[in-house]
């Protein structure tokens, strides 16, 4: 039989290998040998069906490995499918199995998945699936993982929308969400953001959304990253246990009724505008309302 010839060939070239004279040309050979006998036993290997099939057979033979680096081309044979590599993050991220990559090769590195990772799937999954628009879509994910960081590849997965990363800067431009990029947290890579608060008195000012693209970065940037009253910034903040600490732009002249009158490009200029935390800015704002509040009465 085909198949007995191949694995006696095989181990022939296991024996050389061992007397230390062994050949890799030899064992190729053995297993094409094995390749053909299986197709002539069984015919051609019928298509995958769609999923689990594949999948079990991946992860079966990971779990027979953890700790090992196993190969593309070795879970090519294991899976019977050429494209391992689609499975393979299929069980890291929908799954929770902690798979690392190397190049050519992946490493199970626990038997057991992780159980919040995989929690945290099935609720992204949940919200993909709800069937509206991709703009709220985009904003159940924010409030489904407020405070939590959601990367580029996350909001475009469950947005199902091309322009995602506008929308988002849309949420908070002109919807005031006090999501915060790369330009407010220096923590967080590009493409990651985090709604700090849902509260809806943590909108940002409307006005915000007057601002030339840029403008807050090179503000925040020139004022250090700290608050302007307090002197605060995120890491002291942080340490003080405050976790909805964020800055924010205040207008030093801006009155607000102002807004319609001056044109964008006076009342955003850089001299014009200045950095505070969210809880200073309130305050501020609400010294701005009091004394316009004041200035009617008198009139
Ligand atoms: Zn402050």
């Amino acid at each position: 039989m085909r198949l007995r010839e191949a694995a006696r060939r095989l181990e022939g070239a296991a024996d050389a290998a061992k007397r230390g004279d062994g050949n890799r040309d030899e064992i190729d050979l053995a297993l094409a040998d094995a390749v053909g006998a299986q197709r002539a036993l069984y015919g051609p290997r019928p298509r995958a069906k769609k999923g689990e099939g594949a999948l079990h057979k991946l992860r079966d033979y990971l779990l027979a490995r953890v700790g090992e680096g196993v190969s593309s081309e070795e879970l090519r044979f294991a899976s019977g499918i050429q494209e391992s590599a689609r499975r393979i993050r299929e069980l890291r991220v929908e799954h929770g199995y902690d798979i690392t990559e190397s190049g050519d090769m992946y490493r199970l590195e626990s038997a057991t998945p992780n159980a919040e990772r995989a929690a945290r799937w099935k609720r992204l999954n949940r919200i993909r699936r709800t069937k509206t628009s991709g703009f709220r879509r985009l904003q159940m994910m924010f409030e489904e993982f407020v405070g939590e960081v959601v990367d580029g590849e996350t909001i475009q997965y469950v947005a199902k929308i091309p322009s995602a990363a506008r929308r988002v800067r849309e949420l908070r431009d002109e919807h005031g969400w006090p999501v915060n990029s790369k330009v407010d947290e220096e923590d967080l890579g590009i493409g990651e953001y985090r709604l700090v608060s849902m509260d809806l008195a943590d909108r940002l000012d409307i006005r915000q959304r007057l601002y030339e693209e840029g403008v807050r970065e090179k503000v925040f940037k020139r004022d250090n990253y700290t608050c302007q009253v307090c002197g605060r910034n995120r890491e002291t903040a942080q340490k003080a246990g405050d976790t909805r600490f964020y800055l924010e732009i205040h207008h030093k002249s801006a009155v607000a009724e102002q807004l319609d009158a001056l044109p964008a490009s006076e009342l955003n200029k850089p001299e014009n505008l200045i950095t505070l935390c969210h809880s200073d800015h309130l305050k501020e704002t609400a010294k701005l309302q009091k004394r316009l509040q004041a200035e009617r009465r008198a009139r």
